[in-house]
């Protein structure tokens, strides 16, 4: 049991994804004199923007444990960087806002501050027979099952010559399934190629039930990528409500069927649960409100940030989107507002970052940067997507484990390309 110290302050961080790393660093340097204890059921962090291509590396090129070093990053290594803070594997079962203690699988723990930063799960809106027959894509394991049945979608089709094993089916057309379903036509086709013109035809779709693809960003972008998919040969299905999944495929709006072995459900995401001793208000995804401080109005010695978070964005009228990008920011100012108090301060009030670049990969050596509304895409946006991937490396490892992790993962990510 970690109990708390007279003199010293005890923070508890919940999560060490992109908002707990970021917090847990933060307050650390904020307030080297105290201690910081950061809590995951893993541990490594996933990198999630790079999951797709685990999903869809080459067999030959990259076994799994090679694979996991592309995208786990080791939490010691982070924490290492910082004599205050505490590596804990634990997985967190509730939290007693009054007594202040967070109760985990492996015992208790005080705080005076707390950051919950647990992330979000797949979420499957109770869509008939898709939670039992469909992959999600949101652990590294996730990934490589993926990848697993790529190849046995290739094995079934050798033996039944049903090419309904060769049609894969992407639910979702947000970030992931986008990146998803462009690496994908990639990967298919080196593999059929192997296979010296044994394979008739393969199928990817992608299918989304917003009138668009990328729901909630601007239209200009989301039809650049539309063509750019197309382009590459995925079918893509805008406005088109996935009803049931089936055996043999799926059922859109519940009259047509899209035939396929393989279903990939990249659709949604809710707030991994967390359990109160008392009633702290949550949205319909299950994300904490917080307060325009981020931590709660009835505790303020409580912050949430990332995905489990819903602020309401006063310039949208809508919470903040769930990315990478934006848990970060929200951290950042977690760690600000622990510092305050535990300076005796007042918290300052959450100014969401209004413009945020985006970048999203398609296929091979290919990326869309989306700033000031305007596209820059081909290569030159893919070096600024894989300066990115460095960038956040740098920000949470010494340098020389981040620089060899993202070396590596770079020529073993692009050998697939
Ligand atoms: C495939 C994919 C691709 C994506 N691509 C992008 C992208 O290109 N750009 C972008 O901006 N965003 C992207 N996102 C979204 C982005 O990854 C998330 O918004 C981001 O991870 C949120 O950070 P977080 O810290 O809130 O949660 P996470 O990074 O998910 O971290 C949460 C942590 O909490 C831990 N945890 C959860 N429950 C418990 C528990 N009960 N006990 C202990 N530990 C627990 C988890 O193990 C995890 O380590 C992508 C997401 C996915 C799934």
């Amino acid at each position: 049991m970690f109990w708390k110290n007279q003199t010293q302050k005890q923070i508890v961080i919940l999560g060490a994804g992109f908002a707990g790393l970021r917090a847990a660093l933060d307050i650390a340097k904020g307030l080297p004199h105290d201690r910081v204890i950061l809590v995951d059921q893993k541990p490594f962090q996933v990198y999630h923007p790079a999951l797709h291509e685990v999903a869809t590396s080459l067999r030959w090129q990259a076994d799994v444990f090679m694979l996991k070093g592309t995208v786990a990053v080791e939490i010691d290594d982070v924490v290492a960087r910082r004599k205050n803070i505490t590596f804990k594997q634990a997985k967190v079962e509730l939290v007693d806002v009054n007594k202040r203690i967070v109760r985990t699988d492996t015992g208790d723990l005080a705080y005076d501050y707390l950051v919950i930063a647990l992330g979000s799960k797949t979420d499957y809106y109770g869509i008939p027979g898709l939670e039992q027959r469909a992959l999600p894509l949101k652990t590294f394991e996730d990934g490589v099952k993926i990848r697993n049945r790529i190849y046995e979608s290739f094995v079934s089709f050798s033996r039944t010559q049903d090419v309904h094993n060769l049609s894969f089916i992407i639910g979702g057309g947000g970030f992931s399934g986008v990146e998803l379903a462009s690496e994908m036509v990639n990967c298919l086709r080196r593999i059929a190629g192997r296979e010296r013109g044994t394979v008739p035809a393969y199928s990817v779709w992608l299918i989304e039930g917003a009138n668009q693809l990328l729901p909630g960003f601007p239209a200009k972008l989301s039809n650049f990528i539309k063509r750019r998919l197309e382009y590459l040969g995925v079918k893509v299905l805008t406005g088109s409500r996935i009803t049931e999944a089936r055996d043999n495929g799926v059922v859109i709006d519940n009259h047509v069927t899209i035939p396929g072995s393989t279903i990939i459900w990249t659709g949604g995401v809710r707030a991994c649960g967390i359990t109160f001793n008392k009633n702290i208000p949550l949205d319909s995804k299950d994300r904490i409100m917080v307060s325009s401080r981020l931590n709660l109005e009835t505790h303020p010695e409580v912050f949430i940030a990332g995905d489990v978070s819903c602020f309401h964005d006063k310039n949208t009228g809508r919470p903040l989107p769930q990315t990478a990008q934006m848990a970060l920011h929200q951290a950042k100012h977690a760690a600000r507002g622990v510092i305050s108090l535990a300076y005796g301060s007042n918290v300052p009030i959450y100014r969401p970052k209004k413009k945020h670049p985006f970048i999203i990969t398609l296929s091979g050596k290919y990326a869309a940067v989306y700033e000031n509304n305007k596209i820059i895409a081909g290569w030159p946006a893919y070096l600024v997507r894989k300066f990115s991937d460095l960038r956040y490396l740098m920000s949470v490892l010494p340098w020389r484990k981040a620089l060899p992790f993202w070396f590596k993962g770079s020529v073993i990510l692009l050998k697939n390309d």
